[in-house]
């Protein structure tokens, strides 16, 4: 199904995973639900799956992971989210109608009103952003060090001290970029 798109980023934190659907932001930037169905897949694998996804739902959950990104973005630098973002934010959290089930095992699944509604699903990603911008979960917003990505990702590390979004991404190329300027001063 996969075939041919480009591959997910997911982490554990669901906002951050969401807004990681475009990454190199300052690069080349990369969209990886460049389709309805890519959304589709990627609420599956984030326990919000959807049975379909219309052209309107998609560019709905990418305004809203734009707004997510824009007023982490402002979070992790201190500054007030733009208006424009928490209107959106606020409005896909309000409009959401998924409600947290507790299954028999004891952990906690998401129940969307019906099968295709993608704005049950984006509600609650709203609501875990909110969360997240908010202060209120146990992290620190910030923004990558990869100077073509600065997306803004939770750190949750005890020290708080995480540089990139991804370590096997962001983190690795900035590490090979050093490791090769280091060999170049080398003389010879
Ligand atoms: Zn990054």
């Amino acid at each position: 199904m996969s075939a041919g798109f480009p591959d997910f980023r997911l982490g554990s934190v669901l906002a951050t995973s969401f807004t990681a659907t475009l990454t190199e932001r300052r690069g080349e930037a990369l969209e990886r639900i460049p389709t309805p169905q890519r959304l589709v897949d990627w609420l599956a694998v984030s326990g919000l799956a959807v049975d379909s996804c219309t052209g309107a739902q998609l560019e709905l959950a990418r305004e809203l992971r734009e707004s997510i990104h824009a007023a982490a973005t402002a979070a992790a630098i201190h500054a007030a989210p733009p208006a424009s973002a928490v209107r959106i934010i606020n409005d896909r959290s309000i409009q959401g109608r998924a409600a947290a089930v507790l299954t028999p095992e004891g952990t906690r699944e998401w129940r969307l009103s019906s099968p295709d509604c993608v704005e049950d699903a984006l509600g609650v990603i709203a609501a875990d952003a909110i969360g997240v911008i908010s202060g209120e979960r146990d992290g620190k917003l910030a923004l990558c060090a990869s100077p073509t990505c600065q997306a803004a990702f939770f750190d949750t590390s005890q020290s708080r001290t995480r540089k990139w979004c991804d370590m096997g991404t962001c983190g690795n190329r900035q590490k090979k970029a050093r490791f090769n300027a280091n060999q170049r001063k080398d003389p010879g």
